[in-house]
This record gives structure tokens, C-alpha cells and sequence, in this order.
């Protein structure tokens, strides 16, 4: 695997014996202490050994992030979930500073300068967070928002969006859906028009993650009457500007702790230097920002489902039905195994996308295939997992609960599960000709 600048100073740390740790929580990014040359791993079926894409590196990467969520995240999530909320401001500051924010982003505008892989890594290990909306919201911060910007936008413009998103100074929004074009992203209806040094944007967005906290959004707007795939551009939006409305906060089945937002544009000025890279290819540009966001949720809900199977496992082997533990009946550890092998195919998949991605193939079909398989599995796997648990089930004291409501999303956000069957017949040249 290639490293780069920031790769090879971990490499070189963890060559020296020294425990890669990311951050002092100061705002400074200190490589440094813990000697330990084993880290702790997450999930029952990681090993520090011989892992497809995983480094020794990507684990001390993990386990510094455990120790934010451990600390930072997880002792508030219930209060957040019940606020409807969480304060992204201060989270993405904390994360921001350790360079949890960009991990596969420039070194000059803040990022850590690692491949995908190891966005991969971090995704994984934000779904040890015990609710589904905070690390929504982190991904969109990360690999949602950011990732065109990072690679087409121009100098001035990742100084002022990307750089203060990275460090975890602003918070990032994506403005793609609408009220009438969520799935059909093509038929979107908001205008940007081009008056002199300026574009005059109108319309509206809905189901926007972090939209009532956000500084700025990724917006995607027609800036041209011209054939759909090549009439949009996307832009920094800031979200202070006269015009942008908040019209409400969108109450959910799940996600309760993320924010989610309809949002209206009535005569917003933004200088032309706003869009990002050239007019006329935000389609283009959104469906490669795409790919990093269907893998990054992929690899978010593995750990999501490892979890769940092991919480599952132990609550089932103390609890005792008919004089022997749930877990005991046949029916309920054969099923159990029969998921844990369901993820681990995911796992495969997810892991030769990303090895790919990282060596510059195109992705698309791969990552729809794990997005897809995410989706479905999740349902089905919590739904499952559920049913072990009896009443306790269908309280709201436990995770499996939450994640039953929660990721229900993952089929539906992001491209629904039939989008995703529409992208990979067109890889497989199905579709019916028109
Ligand atoms: C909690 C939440 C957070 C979100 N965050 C964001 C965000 O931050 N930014 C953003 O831009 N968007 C966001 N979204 C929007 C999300 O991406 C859309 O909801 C999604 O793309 C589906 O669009 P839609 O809701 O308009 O459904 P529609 O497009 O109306 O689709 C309805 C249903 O039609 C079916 N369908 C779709 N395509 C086909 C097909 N080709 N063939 C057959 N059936 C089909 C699917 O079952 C689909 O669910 C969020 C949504 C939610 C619920």
C-alpha cells in the first residue's frame, strides 16, 4: 500500500514502538505515548494479524477513536437521543482536533493524508457509538459534505469550507434531496442563476443531517436549462446568509440525536467563486462523492451488527427459558451463525471495494453491492436479533431497540435499495434499452 506523508509518520511511530495516539484533546495533534505494540480491537472478528487492508496503524487508529467515543460520545448519547440532538459544534471540535475529520484529506488543509482505507477504519469504529444519528451526522461531516470539495474545489474555497470542517471548526451540511427529488437526484428543482459576479439561489432542501446547526452546505443547484446529468453545479453554501431558512425540524421514526432539517432558499447571493470546481458537473461530481458515502455506510453498520450479535449473545445465554438458556435452543444459535456469516460476507466485500477504491479503480458497482447488502442485512439481522430478547425487545432500554429504528434508514438514505439494484443492472447492462 502506497503512504503518504501522513501514512509514513504513522508508520514510522508505530515502527518505533511508540502507540500511535492522535490527540491530547488541546487542539494539537500529538503522535505520542502508550508503548503497546497489541491494540485492542472492536469487533469479535478483527485480528491485528494478517488483516486484507488492515495495518497495525489502522488499529492504533481505531482504538485512539474508542477512547473519544468511550469518553466523549457514548456516556451523553441517551440525553442527546432524547433532545432530539447533540451538540455538533463541540463533538466535531473534539474529533476535529484528533483528525478524526479527515482522515484520507490533504495535509495542508488539515487532514491527515491517508488513503480511503482508513476512513473505512473510522466508520467501522464510529458504530461502537450506541445510537445510529451521531455518527450519521460525523460521515456527513467527513465523507458526505467534503470529499468533492476536497478534490475539485479551489484553493481559496477548501481554506475557507474545508480546512475549518476538517479541524471541526464549522459543520458541514449536504443539500442534494428535495421535497419533490430524493431518489431521482436528476429532477432536483433548485436554481442557482448566474448575475454577474454572483448566483442567486432559490428553492428549498429537504432531510437535511445537521441542517439546523450547520455553517455551510454542499449544495447541489441547476445552474443551467440544459440536459439533467450536465445542468447542475455544486456550491459552499454559508448558511448565515439572508434568505436561507430554517423552516423546521423533521421528527423521525430513528436517528433521534441527529438533527434533520427542510430548508428554503429565497434570493441567496453567494459569489461566483463559491462553486465547486467546474459549472455544469455537480451531477458528476456528487454521484463520485457518492461512492465514498455508500462505503463508509457499509463499513459503519459491520460493527453496528457485530455488536448487536454479541449483545444478543449474552443477554440470550443468562436469560433461561424451559430450563436452559435462550441461546441453548437451536433455532436461536443456528440463526445467530447464520448472520455472523451474512456480515462477514459483507465484510469481504466492503474490504476488496475499498482495497480497489484505494488503488484508483471506479467502484460504483461494488460499493452499491455493499450498500445494498448493508441495508438489507441490518433489517434483517436487527429484526432477528430483536425477537431473542422478548419483551425486553420492545422496550427503549436497549440497543437493540434503537438500532432496529434507527437503521432502518440505511435502505432508504443515500440511494434506496432499488436505486442501488438500478446501479448495479446498469453495471450488469440489464437495463432495458430506451
Ligand atoms: C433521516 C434522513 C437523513 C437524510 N439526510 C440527507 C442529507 O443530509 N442530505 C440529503 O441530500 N438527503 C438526505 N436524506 C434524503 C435521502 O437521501 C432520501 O430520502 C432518499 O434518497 C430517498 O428519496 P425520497 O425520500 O425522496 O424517496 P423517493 O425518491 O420518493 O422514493 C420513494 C421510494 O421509491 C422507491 N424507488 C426509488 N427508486 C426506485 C426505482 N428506480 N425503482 C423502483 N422503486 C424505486 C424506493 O423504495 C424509495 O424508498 C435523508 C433522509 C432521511 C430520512
Amino acid at each position: 500500500m502506497a503512504l503518504r506523508e501522513g501514512a509514513l509518520r504513522v508508520k514510522l511511530l508505530a515502527n518505533s514502538g511508540n502507540f500511535y495516539k492522535l490527540t491530547s484533546f488541546l487542539g494539537v495533534r500529538s503522535l505520542s505515548e502508550n508503548v503497546s505494540s497489541k491494540p485492542v480491537t472492536s469487533s469479535a472478528s478483527e485480528t491485528t494479524g494478517d488483516h486484507l487492508i488492515y495495518t497495525a496503524e489502522h488499529f492504533a487508529l481505531k482504538e485512539s477513536l474508542r477512547k473519544i467515543i468511550d469518553q466523549e460520545i457514548n456516556p451523553y448519547v441517551d440525553q442527546w437521543e432524547a433532545e432530539r440532538t447533540f451538540p455538533a459544534h463541540k463533538i466535531f471540535k473534539i474529533l476535529g482536533s484528533a483528525g478524526f475529520l479527515g482522515v484520507n484529506k490533504p495535509v495542508e488543509y488539515g487532514g491527515l493524508g491517508l488513503d480511503f482505507s482508513y476512513s473505512v477504519a473510522v466508520a467501522e469504529e464510529l458504530g461502537n457509538i450506541r445510537c445510529g444519528g451521531v455518527p450519521m451526522a460525523i460521515g456527513v461531516q467527513s465523507d458526505m459534505a467534503t470529499p468533492a470539495l476536497a478534490r475539485f474545489g479551489s484553493a481559496e474555497l477548501k481554506k475557507e469550507f474545508l480546512l475549518p470542517s476538517i479541524m471541526g471548526d464549522k459543520v458541514a451540511c449536504l443539500g442534494v434531496s428535495e421535497v419533490g427529488a430524493g431518489s431521482d437526484v436528476s429532477s432536483i428543482k433548485t436554481k442557482a442563476v448566474r448575475q454577474g459576479d454572483e448566483y442567486v439561489i432559490n428553492g428549498g432542501k429537504m432531510w437535511t443531517t445537521n441542517g439546523t446547526q450547520a455553517d455551510w452546505m454542499c449544495l447541489l443547484a441547476n445552474t443551467s436549462d440544459g440536459p439533467p446529468h450536465r445542468n447542475k453545479s455544486l456550491f459552499c453554501l454559508p448558511m448565515n446568509l439572508p434568505g436561507v431558512q430554517i423552516a423546521r425540524k423533521i421528527d423521525k421514526l430513528g436517528m433521534w440525536s441527529s438533527d434533520t432539517a427542510e430548508v428554503f432558499f429565497d434570493d441567496v447571493r453567494i459569489p461566483c467563486n463559491n462553486i465547486i470546481g467546474q459549472e455544469g458537473m455537480g451531477f458528476t461530481y456528487q454521484m463520485l462523492q457518492f461512492q465514498e458515502e455508500r462505503l463508509w455506510a457499509a463499513a459503519n453498520v459491520l460493527t453496528v451488527m457485530d455488536n448487536i450479535i454479541q449483545e444478543t449473545i449474552q443477554y440470550t445465554r443468562q436469560r433461561k427459558i424451559f430450563k436452559q438458556p435462550v441461546l441453548y435452543h437451536q433455532t436461536v444459535h443456528f440463526r445467530l451463525a447464520e448472520l455472523q456469516t451474512e456480515v462477514e460476507l459483507l465484510r469481504s466485500l466492503l474490504h476488496r471495494a475499498t482495497a480497489l477504491y484505494i488503488k484508483g479503480n471506479d467502484v460504483t458497482k461494488l460499493a452499491s453491492m455493499a450498500k445494498l447488502k448493508g441495508g438489507r442485512l441490518v433489517r434483517e439481522l436487527s429484526d432477528s436479533c430483536l425477537q431473542f430478547w422478548g419483551g425486553m425487545g420492545f422496550t427503549s432500554d436497549v440497543l437493540v431497540t434503537r438500532v432496529y429504528r434507527d437503521t432502518r434508514l440505511m435502505s432508504i438514505g443515500g440511494g434506496a435499495d432499488e436505486v442501488m439494484l438500478g446501479i448495479i443492472s446498469k453495471y450488469m447492462d440489464t437495463l432495458p434499452r430506451k
